[in-house]
């Protein structure tokens, strides 16, 4: 810092006054001293160096006890070897880096030992005492200073950092050269081994941090700043956790400390956050000027317009689409973050509300209320009376109902789900603040929305308050996936959306793999196997990105919720990226597939249509049977309720009568031996023991005609309540009617929890082979996958007993076939106890494959027609995208814009990805079996740079903007070259390796089942 020639010698400080009357609280038996209010106090530099005298003073006097190495060991700790210059108050004054630590409460002299206790913990620095004496009130002030003071520095910084950035030597101009203004300044810098840096000023720069910028690096703190951070360094940091969101602060600034060879000081990675903060702030400043400067700074431009595969309409040639969007829905709890604990107070108290993928809470909190809470126990329940009860836990309903809450009754299919939720509660609840997101994304990947859930499970108002903004933005005919999409659709038809929703023509539907675990009613309308439109879309998306955004779950745990908030929007801007880039792949993947499931599964269909005997027609009417079959299936009526309590009262009576005639003949026998007095044969014992069996007889008998009594008494009033008049016996019609359905209703009981069983396990099998599952959870899960296995044989066996029970008896189930994926299709048909489905012609197994193919053959041909579209799309949209970015760039050039290095570095990173892409369009254009019109259209209604015309005077461009025909070679020539440029060359082996993978995902999944089934086997 240069002898303050141009710095205010009056400073602010800011923190908390204690003593305000100076004198001493110890003596009048009050605390020694009282926090007050926060309060701001300016000081001039003699202040200030009094302050700084009297500190040390006051540490002298604390070490006077210590040895000269602990003294040469804290000093050494303290840094003294650099002082910072007693007449610079900068630091001190201004929350410095330090100032995390600055505005500890400063030991009093008056207790020596506690003195010395805390000198050495602040000097040692050791964290986890340290934190619980801090007074959290300076820290908030702080972090609310340091906010308030960069903001308005911010557009000049912004400036400054596209100067620096983008500007040419020669407008850097007069800073440059040496001055008398220049002062040097610690710095960090990992491409720099100096501890310090010249920094160039010029007689007319006033702000420091502006100056700083100019040269490259950002002051920690906004105003005196005493320690700066060189851009490169942030920019390294950034695009490190580009691709390793992980990677913390801390362990950057290790790796700095590693560079420099001097330990890990906290104090470091403090500023370096501090720094990290803003450069962030100012990068997101630059963006948005960029994007407005391509005219894509309209409301919610980006949800409309980032996937054209989804929204680039054509104006002509364009095959309707049966729906308008496919995106899907869920929540995941891995981006929690922890709730201050007790005492602690929030620190950082900023609010992150520039992500135009969050959504306000306000407009969340709306949909708050809007049904109300269920509790799992509300389903009426036959009472079965067989051992095993160890149902779900009845949890206690929270207010707030949960997506699956509009339901009249609770469905099988939102039992597990709701169960699993109760659990997460359980764990997460107190513990954290935000307990994870709720998001929404395209069906290539795109982030649409996000939500945060606070304090709370996956309730209603978050599905509610995406859906009501994806229908605001979005509009009619969308297809929704959400694991629980049957039960929802109900939550919206009892919520305000439900109008809405069904007037733009929107479906919910369930996603593929958790669909397998919805009762089967249930699959034959919601899951996307039978719904024809979505094509080959298994709607598992989110699962995919929750899998990469747990990365994200180890430093947003900790981190504020401001830091949260940005470290979620900057790594789904970063996904979505991703995802565009290879959007070409995706789609080009989507239609080998669908072309092999065509030519290798038609001819198959078509062999088995004609052995059946069948045509496409048949397998039509079949579907439709099967799913009005299980639409009219109703529930059990609850007479039927109370005449099994009936029965099974009466079966209660008859027994225990059958245990009183026989108690009673045995004590009448044992009685009747003792009259005859015959002389005992061995001993007196023996007569003892007889005599003590008499009694146990006598009281069985009575406890036996007690319990027969009480038995009667409820049989009489379960008879008056029914209207019987004459008690049923066993024979009767009734009787055994009744007896048969208990018989079937255990059967079911017995069925039911070997299907919920396997279906854990397939799920466990799933989450085992996904990757980024961590170490232990995969320890985990398979421990858990063996005793599964175990209880998984037991159900079987349960289930064969029930099953020879039932009449006619059913064939027992060969336990090892149970745990295969088309085995959970069985259970709705072993269901089946009125016996009427199995003379349904689509119950034979033969013709259940084939339905099964043909739809399969369906969807395939339908997603071809859906990337035949898409694809074009994506052509015309990289073609537009070509003309607006020439176009602008060039306006922007010839005004001499700042901004014009900027938005061609934004446009080369798209350039790059486009090219990636139109290599796989043209790919796909070549594929043998490619039915779409090849090259790019016109797109229906604005162009991708609409709203340019007015920032744009210079291009002339009537809507809907005129677009050049893309067989001009000039346009294109840009992408050939880079097309043939080898970076983005794609070979045999990529798009291989690209296959394999689901390939080989599917085979380890099957493996392990195979796997896993041995070890039951052996068990
Ligand atoms: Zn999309
Ligand atoms: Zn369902």
């Amino acid at each position: 810092m240069p002898k303050s020639k141009s710095v205010s010698k009056r400073v602010t400080v800011v923190g908390p006054s204690r003593r305000p009357g100076g004198g001493d609280g110890v003596a009048s038996g009050q605390p020694s001293y009282r926090v007050t209010q926060s309060e701001t106090v300016t000081r001039g530099p003699k202040q200030i160096h009094d302050i700084k005298m009297a500190a040390e003073e006051r540490y002298q006097r604390v070490t006077t006890g210590l040895s000269d190495e602990s003294k040469r060991v804290l000093a050494d700790m303290r840094r003294e070897a650099t002082p910072e210059p007693i007449d610079q108050p900068a630091d001190m004054v201004m929350g410095g880096a330090e100032d995390d630590d600055a505005w500890e409460d400063v030991p009093e002299p008056d207790s020596a030992v506690a003195s010395i206790t805390y000198a050495i913990r602040d000097l040692l620095e050791s964290r986890p005492m340290y934190r619980k004496y801090r007074d959290q009130r300076t820290w908030r002030q702080r972090v609310r200073n340091l906010d308030e003071n960069w903001r308005p520095l911010l557009p000049q910084l912004v400036d400054a950092y596209v100067h620096w950035r983008y500007g040419t030597s020669s407008n850097i101009g007069a800073a440059a050269e040496p001055s008398d203004y220049d002062f040097d300044l610690e710095t960090i810098d990992i491409y720099n081994p100096a501890r310090t840096t010249t920094i160039r000023r010029s007689a007319a720069d006033v702000s420091i941090a502006e100056v700083l910028v100019r040269n490259g690096f950002l002051g920690t703190v906004p105003l005196f700043p005493s320690r700066a951070v060189s851009l490169k360094t942030l920019e390294l940091l950034r695009i490190i956790r580009l691709f390793k969101p992980s990677f913390s602060i801390e362990a950057f600034t290790k790796v700095i400390c590693h560079v420099y060879v001097i330990p890990y000081r906290r104090y470091l990675r403090t500023a370096i956050g501090d720094a990290y903060d803003i450069y962030l702030t100012i990068l997101r400043f630059v963006r948005k000027h960029v994007v407005s400067s391509l005219g894509r700074d309209s409301p919610d431009w980006r949800v409309k317009n980032a996937c054209p595969a989804c929204s680039y309409k054509q104006l002509e040639g364009e095959s309707p689409a049966t729906f308008s969007r496919i995106v899907v829905m869920d929540g995941n709890n891995s981006l929690k973050r922890m709730a201050p604990s007790g005492t602690r107070k929030i620190g950082d108290a900023r609010v992150f509300d520039e992500s135009d993928y969050f959504l306000p809470t306000e407009y969340v909190e709306q949909f708050a209320h809007e049904v109300r809470g269920r509790q799992l126990g509300e389903r009426p329940e036959v009472p079965v009376r067989d051992a095993d009860n160890n149902e779900d836990p009845f949890e206690a309903a929270e207010q707030e109902g949960d997506p699956t809450d509009g339901q009249d009754v609770i469905s099988t299919c939102t039992r597990n789900w709701k169960a699993a939720a109760a659990d997460d509660k359980k764990r997460m609840w107190a513990v954290f603040e935000e307990t994870g997101i709720f998001a929404c994304a395209c069906r290539h990947g795109l982030m649409l929305y996000l939500v945060d859930m606070i304090r709370s499970g996956e309730l209603a108002k978050y599905p509610l308050a995406i859906v009501a903004k994806l229908c605001a933005t979005l509009g009619e005919r969308m297809l929704i996936g959400y694991d629980v999409g049957c039960s929802f659709l109900q939550t919206i038809a009892q919520s305000s959306l439900g109008e809405t929703f069904n007037n733009l023509d929107c479906r919910m539907c369930v996603n593929a793999f958790h669909g397998y675990s919805h009762a089967y009613p249930c699959q034959v309308q919601h899951h996307p196997n039978v719904i024809a439109g979505a094509g080959l879309e298994d709607l598992e998306t989110l699962e995919r990105i929750f899998s990469a955004s747990n990365q994200l779950a180890p430093v947003t745990c900790y981190a504020s919720a401001y830091r949260r908030r940005v470290l979620i929007d900057e790594f789904f801007q970063q996904w979505d990226d991703e995802k565009y880039q290879n959007i070409g792949l995706m789609l080009y993947n989507n239609y080998v597939q669908a072309l092999d499931i065509i030519e290798t599964q038609s001819v198959a269909l078509t062999d088995a249509l004609r052995s059946l005997q069948l045509d496409a027609d048949d397998l039509r009417r079949f579907q439709d049977d099967e799913r009005r079959y299980f639409a009219e299936l109703r529930d059990e009526e609850p007479s039927n309720l109370h005449a099994v309590a009936y029965v099974e009262a009466l079966q209660d009576l008859q027994t225990m009568s059958e245990a009183l005639t026989s108690t009673s003949r045995q004590f009448l026998d044992t009685a009747r031996g003792s009259v005859t007095w015959a002389p005992p044969e061995t001993g007196p014992t023996a007569y003892y023991q007889a005599l003590s069996q008499t009694r146990k007889l006598e009281t069985k008998r009575r406890t036996l005609r007690e319990n027969i009594q009480n038995l009667t008494a409820e049989v009489v009033e379960m008879e008056a309540r029914l209207n019987i008049t004459n008690r049923w016996q066993p024979g009767d019609v009734q009787y055994e009617e009744t007896l048969k359905y208990i018989m079937t209703r255990k059967y079911q009981k017995a069925l039911g929890k070997l299907q919920r069983l396997v279906i854990q396990r397939l799920f466990e099998l799933h989450k085992l082979n996904l990757s980024q599952t961590a170490y232990r959870v995969r320890s985990y899960i398979a421990k858990n996958l063996q005793t599964r296995c175990k209880a998984i044989r037991q159900a079987v066996n349960d289930y064969n007993a029930a099953a020879a029970q039932l009449n006619p008896p059913r064939p027992p189930l060969d336990w090892s076939k149970v745990s295969h994926f088309s085995f959970l299709e069985e259970f709705s048909l072993l269901d089946d106890t009125r016996n009427d489905i199995r003379n349904r012609p689509w119950a034979s197994p033969a013709i259940r494959e084939t339905m099964r193919t043909a739809r399969r053959v369906v969807r395939a041909s339908k997603e071809i027609d859906n990337v035949n579209r898409e694809i074009r799309r994506l052509h015309t949209a990289i073609c537009d995208e070509e003309t607006l970015f020439t176009r602008v760039l060039r306006d922007l050039q010839a005004a001499k814009d700042p901004l014009y290095g900027a938005t061609l570095e934004c446009c080369q990173r798209r350039r790059s990805m486009n090219a990636y892409n139109l290599a796989y369009i043209q790919k796909l254009y070549d594929l043998k079996g490619f039915t779409g019109t090849p090259g790019p259209g016109i797109r229906a209604g604005t162009s991708i740079g609409a709203g340019l015309q007015s920032k744009a005077p210079a291009a002339p461009s009537p809507a809907p903007a005129p677009v050049i025909p893309p067989s001009i070679p000039g346009l294109l020539r840009p992408f050939e070259e880079l097309v043939s440029d080898e970076s983005i060359h794609i070979g045999r082996d990529e798009e291989d390796a690209e296959v394999q993978v689901d390939e080989e995902d599917v085979r380890e999944v099957s493996e392990l089942v195979e796997h896993m089934s041995d070890i039951a086997v052996l068990l």
